[in-house]
């Protein structure tokens, strides 16, 4: 199958592109993205064969029918890397909370956060395509703490790619950045900035439009790519689990077959959301996907209201910082479904230069029945973690906790949810030490230790062993260097 563009064709790529293409290079004709010509339809003959089938068959079985060109020994290979997750018959445990609420735990990576279940197979597939294209690529990833450890634990010594991680000096919990300076290979390098996540995040996308810069690299033959959630290769991989949650829940005869389940997902760049949306489109039985945030609620707005306003609007700091986003780039394909490229065009236009776009009242009716929304502020959502742990035994992170708000104002409460929890409580400790204890101001360590404690849980082997691991990534520099420490690097 081919890949098209949201924002239309400008003539000057081709007019489609193969799966390999749109993940070497993920930006489309005026700077849109690419999504699938076509949605494979799986219904509900897929859904019956695959009820007994292990993560990794059903998995291979979806892929297949995109039709994508990546030899079958390399998505095996891709596939593979599940085996790692903490129980590698089932890598994502769907687990009874209460009444009708289920959640689908994503986080029993290598990194423990959500961005492992497509990070791991994307490293695999893209270092494959490079080599066997015998070319080089330049990985450059700007983080606020999951996405980076994700990222250079998948590239780690693969061949045909090297990894350049940016991240805030001192914004990021001390086990994301210790996953970040203590990983050891050739071809990645951790550097931290003096500044905040956005200075990374600018400093990045000036050195992305910079000639000289790409010159430097042209000179070296090496190309970049992204590892962002805008690569579809990455999104791919996201369909999935949607799939397979909602099979856990027939196996546990939560729900018939066919049934409709609420997808509630605690949402950032909408990568997560999109893939169950991809999975409804496909034939999943979903009675809408609910679309968790923080106190940056422009997706509550967006689809309460229609507008898509960022006027005056800067970024603020959250208990649940892989949220703390306001561009979230992949609803731009949720608007190319529902109301075409000429749409989509205008209306990610109207956002890039005036910071505001707004839906018309039959796109805004088209969107809301898809989708619902709610977002969960730090203290409401320390109580959630606070209360689920206290009531139902269950302890979780406080960006799945956003979930438990959007379930009781958002669904109906006779019909299954199923809730995505993105991350393990080791990552974001001090939070929820303070959420269990009201404890303030430790360390993750300290965290760590009294949740272990309070919540009588194994702090697992991956994140005990950080704190005493070497750290041999130790270049913190000013943002105006990047570019000169990069070059040193590459
Ligand atoms: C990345 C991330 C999210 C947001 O996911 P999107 O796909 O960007 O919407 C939510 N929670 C955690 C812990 C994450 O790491």
């Amino acid at each position: 199958m081919n890949f098209i563009q949201t924002r239309g064709y400008d003539k000057s790529k081709p007019q489609s592109v193969t799966f390999a293409k749109a993940i070497l290079s993920p930006i489309a004709s005026f700077g849109g993205l690419y999504v699938p010509e076509v949605l494979p339809n799986l219904g509900s003959e897929f859904l019956n064969k695959h009820l007994n089938s292990s993560y990794k068959d059903l998995a291979k079985d979806m892929l297949n029918c995109f039709e994508i060109d990546i030899d079958s020994d390399v998505i095996d290979e891709a596939l593979a890397l599940y085996d790692n997750f903490d129980d590698s018959l089932n890598p994502v445990p769907v687990v009874k909370v209460k009444e009708n609420l289920y959640v689908s735990e994503l986080y029993h990576g290598p990194t423990r956060a959500f961005k492992d279940m497509a990070l791991q197979p994307f490293g695999v597939v893209l270092s494959s395509i490079a080599k066997k294209r015998n070319e080089n690529y330049l990985i450059l990833a700007a983080t606020s703490g999951d996405t980076g450890p994700a990222a250079l634990e998948t590239f780690k010594n693969r061949a045909n790619i090297q990894v350049v991680c940016l991240y805030p000096n001192g914004g990021t919990s001390d086990v994301q950045r210790l996953q970040m300076v203590t990983e050891d290979a050739d071809n990645l390098k951790v550097i931290g900035i003096n500044g905040v996540f956005d200075d990374a995040q600018n400093a990045l996308k000036k050195l992305l439009a910079s000639e000289n810069f790409k010159s430097a690299l042209k000179e070296k033959h090496i190309s970049l790519s992204a590892a962002n959630s805008v690569n579809f290769g990455r999104i791919i991989f996201q369909i999935i689990y949607h799939i397979h949650s909602y099979l856990e829940l027939v196996r546990q005869n939560a729900i018939e077959m066919g049934e409709k389940v609420y997808l509630n997902v605690p949402s950032g760049n909408f990568g997560n959301a999109l893939g169950g949306y991809y999975a409804w489109k496909m034939g999943l039985p979903v009675e809408k996907i609910i679309i968790s945030s923080n106190e940056n609620n422009v997706l509550t707005k967006l689809i309460k209201t229609g507008k898509y306003d960022l006027r005056g609007l800067s970024v603020v700091g959250t208990t649940s910082p892989a949220m703390d986003i306001l561009r979230s780039s992949n609803v731009e394909r949720i608007l190319y479904d529902m109301f075409g490229d000429e749409r989509t065009k205008e209306l990610m236009y109207n956002l890039e230069t005036n910071n505001f776009y707004e839906l018309n009242d039959d796109e805004l009716k088209e969107l809301q029945h898809s989708f619902d929304a709610d977002f969960c502020n730090g203290e409401e959502g320390k109580k959630y973690i606070k209360d689920t742990f206290t009531n139902y035994g269950y302890l979780m992170d406080p960006h799945t906790a956003t979930c438990f708000k959007a379930y009781e104002t958002c669904s109906n409460p006779d019909i299954k949810t199923i809730a995505y929890s993105t991350a393990e409580w080791t990552k974001f400790s001090p939070v929820i030490a303070n959420a269990l204890t009201g404890e303030i101001g430790t360390y993750d360590i300290e965290a760590l230790e009294s949740i272990s404690k309070v919540a009588s849980l194994e702090i697992p082997v991956m994140v005990k062993e950080l704190f005493n691991k070497k750290i041999v990534q130790n270049t913190i520099i000013e943002k105006e260097n990047i570019q000169e420490e990069i070059l040193k690097f590459i």
